[in-house]
């Protein structure tokens, strides 16, 4: 993984998560960029990435890459925050039966025995 991949999750692992917002058009992305995707404006502020989201997709992931054997079937989410921006990552604490689109989601992550940590939610505890 890419060094901008570590900064990005080691900010959230400290609560302290940014996404990328344009100063011309109000598109907001996620680092690593230098200009926007919907402009070409160089003008990008960091803004603080909200600790929660809403889901606007998920799937159960059955048949996997080598390196979550053994973890299946687990659920990818799609999660949308402030402004439009989306992340994905892994859902804990729940499977795809126990949530769906719209449901409020905590972003946090989880560190791996071997390579970078993952971006991980989980629900909203009432
Ligand atoms: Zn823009």
């Amino acid at each position: 993984m890419p060094a901008w991949y570590d900064t990005f999750i080691e900010e959230i692992a400290a609560g302290e998560g940014q996404y990328l917002a344009c100063e011309a058009c109000g598109e907001s992305s996620l680092p690593p960029r230098r200009v926007c995707p919907a402009c070409g404006s160089a003008e990008l502020s960091r803004r603080p990435l909200p600790d929660r989201g809403t889901v606007v997709a998920f799937t159960e992931i059955s048949v996997t890459i080598p390196k979550f054997h053994g973890e299946t079937p687990y659920t990818v989410v799609m999660v949308e925050f402030d402004d439009d921006v989306v992340l994905s990552g892994q859902l804990r604490e729940a499977t795809a039966g126990d949530i769906a689109i719209g449901d409020e989601v905590v972003l946090g992550t989880e560190a791996r025995d071997e390579g970078p940590d993952l971006v991980t939610f989980r629900p909203v505890q009432e």
